[in-house]
C-alpha cells in the first residue's frame, strides 16, 4: 500500500470506525490482541467471582463493548500464520526452558548445580543428500567428495565435491530421487515418537541400574527432560532434549539435588546406552510385511553442561531450544493444512520432488488403513504427528501459568480499581464469534498500536539497563 493515496474502502472503513466505537476506546478494548494476525472473536458473558465465597462480583456482557465481541489473540506458534503470537510463543519457550537451568518461577536455584545434558537424536540414512558440514577451523566441506564414486542404477553419480552456502536449496535433497527410500522416512517420522518413548522407558531403567551399583535407591532420583522436535532439510524430524537429574523424594513433588555420587558422566553413559540399543519393527503392512526396523541415526550426540556455570551457555541452550519450538516444518516447506483427497492428488506426486514424493509416501502407505491412518492424517507434516515441544512435569513453569500471568497483567492494566487479583476469578461463558479482524483498517490500526506499545516496552528496557549500568 502507498503511503499517500490509502484504498477508498480503507478510508470508509476508518471513518466508519470512528464514528461508531472510536478509535481510542476500540484500542484499548482489543489492546490484549493488538499484535495478532488472526485474533479470535469471543462473544458472551464474563462474570467476576469472589473465590472463596463464590460471590458474582461483575458481570458484564461482550454485548456492551465495542463490535459486541472481547478478542483472543490467536496464539500460534508458526510464524507463517502470526508473526507476533509465534514470537510470544517463543519468549514463553525460552522462559520455560531456562527456568527449569537456572531456577526461579518455581524452580529452586539449587537446580544450576545438578547433572545436565544436551542430547541430540537424529533419524539414520535413508539415501545419500547434499549436505554442508564444517571442518574444525569452520570451513565448509566439501557435500561428498568421492574420487571413486559409484553410479546408481538410474546413472547418477553418487558424489558432489561442491561446498554449499548455507542457504543452498539443494541440502537435504537426495542425490538421487528414486534410490532414496521416502518410504522408510515417513514411516520413521511417524514412530519417532514411540522410539522416544522407549527410549526414555531404557533410560530409567539404565538409571535404575546405576543408583543401584552405587547403593542408591532408584526412587530417590529422576530424570526431568524438555524435549523439542525440528525438521532436518531432509524432511526427518530430529529432537534435541535438555535432560537434568533430579533428586527425589517418593510422593512429593519438591525438586531436591540428586546424591553426589551420580555425576553427569554417569548419566551421559546411560543415556547414550539407551540411544544405541533401543529399537523396534513396526506392525506389518502390505508394501513391507516384515513391517520397518526403528532406530535412531548414527549422529547421536550427548552433551554434558553447566547449567548454572557460565550464563551464556546455559542461555544458548534455552534460546536454541526454544528457537526450534516455533521453527517447526517452516524449513521444510511442508503445508499448513492437513490434506483431503482433493488436496492430496495436488501435492502428493510419487515421480515429483523430494517433498511431493514425501507426502506421497504418507497418503499412499496410509490407504493401509488401522494405526497406518495417521500417515495421511499427518501427511502435511511429513509423517510427524507429534508435538513439538513436550516437557517432563515439574522441568518448570508450564505455558498455561505463562499465559495466564500475561492476562492477569494485562487485566491489571485495564483495571487498576480492581481487587487484589487473588480473591478474584474471572470465570467466563464464551463462544466463537468468528476469526480476524472485521476490516483492512482494523488490522492495521491494531497492529501499529502494538507496534507502538512494543516500541514503548523496548525503550523502557534500555532506560533501565542504562540506569543499572551507571553505578
Ligand atoms: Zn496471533
Ligand atoms: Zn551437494
Ligand atoms: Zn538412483
Amino acid at each position: 500500500m502507498d503511503s499517500t493515496t490509502l484504498a477508498p474502502g480503507l478510508v470508509a472503513d476508518i471513518i466508519a470506525r470512528s464514528e461508531t466505537t472510536g478509535w481510542e476506546p476500540w484500542l484499548s478494548h482489543v489492546a490484549g490482541a493488538a499484535g495478532c494476525s488472526a485474533p479470535v472473536r469471543l462473544r458472551g458473558d464474563l462474570h467476576t467471582v469472589n473465590e472463596t465465597t463464590g460471590q458474582i462480583l461483575s458481570a458484564r456482557s461482550t454485548d456492551t463493548m465495542p463490535d459486541r465481541v472481547i478478542y483472543k489473540a490467536c496464539g500460534t506458534r508458526r510464524a507463517s500464520l502470526c508473526p507476533t503470537c509465534a514470537k510470544t510463543y517463543q519468549h514463553d519457550a525460552f522462559h520455560l526452558v531456562r527456568s527449569g537451568m537456572t531456577g526461579g518461577k518455581g524452580v529452586p536455584e539449587s537446580v544450576t548445580a545438578h547433572p545436565a545434558l544436551f542430547v541430540t537424536l537424529t533419524a539414520p540414512a535413508f539415501g545419500p543428500v547434499h549436505t554442508r558440514a564444517l571442518t574444525a577451523s569452520g570451513k565448509v566441506r566439501p557435500c561428498r567428495a568421492r574420487r571413486d564414486a559409484d553410479t546408481c542404477s538410474h546413472g547418477v553419480r553418487l558424489a558432489c565435491h561442491t561446498r554449499h552456502d548455507e542457504d543452498a536449496a539443494a541440502i537435504g535433497q537426495p542425490l538421487c530421487l528414486d534410490c532414496y527410500d521416502h518410504d522408510a522416512q515417513v514411516v520413521w517420522n511417524v514412530a519417532s515418537g514411540e522410539l522416544w518413548r522407549r527410549t526414555r522407558i531404557n533410560i530409567d531403567r539404565g538409571l535404575a541400574r546405576v543408583a543401584k551399583a552405587h547403593g542408591i535407591a532408584p526412587a530417590s532420583v529422576r530424570l526431568r527432560y524438555v524435549k523439542v522436535a525440528e525438521f532436518q532439510r531432509r524432511g526427518a524430524i530430529h529432537f534435541h532434549a535438555l535432560i537434568r537429574l533430579d533428586g527425589r523424594i517418593p510422593g512429593d513433588d519438591a525438586i531436591i539435588p540428586p546424591p553426589a555420587a551420580l555425576d553427569a558422566d554417569i548419566i551421559a553413559n546411560v543415556v547414550a546406552e539407551a540411544a544405541a540399543s533401543t529399537r523396534f519393527r513396526t506392525d506389518e503392512h502390505d508394501e513391507r510385511p516384515e513391517g520397518w526396523l526403528i532406530h535412531w541415526g548414527s549422529q547421536v550426540d550427548v552433551r554434558q553442561i553447566e547449567l548454572g556455570d557460565d550464563e551464556l551457555s546455559e542461555n544458548h541452550a534455552a534460546g536454541y531450544l526454544a528457537k526450534y519450538a516455533t521453527k517447526a516444518t517452516e524449513d521444510t516447506g511442508h503445508l499448513s493444512g492437513r490434506l483431503t483427497e482433493a488436496t492430496a492428488a495436488v501435492y502428493a506426486d510419487p515421480e515429483g520432488d523430494h517433498i511431493a514424493r514425501l507426502i506421497a509416501a504418507c497418503w499412499d502407505l496410509g490407504a493401509e488403513g488401522g494405526e497406518w491412518i495417521k500417515l495421511r492424517r499427518w501427511a502435511h507434516m511429513l509423517g510427524f504427528g507429534g508435538h513439538f515441544m513436550t516437557k517432563a512435569r515439574a522441568w518448570s513453569t508450564t505455558f498455561g501459568a505463562l499465559r495466564d500471568a500475561r492476562a492477569q497483567w494485562i487485566r491489571c492494566q485495564q483495571e487498576v480499581d480492581a481487587e487484589p487479583a487473588e480473591t478474584i476469578v474471572l470465570v467466563n461463558y464464551l463462544r466463537y464469534d468468528g476469526t480476524g479482524w472485521h476490516t483492512e483498517a482494523d488490522a492495521l490500526m491494531a497492529s501499529s498500536a502494538a507496534a507502538r506499545a512494543r516500541e514503548q516496552r523496548q525503550l523502557a528496557r534500555e532506560a533501565l539497563d542504562e540506569l543499572n549500568t551507571m553505578d
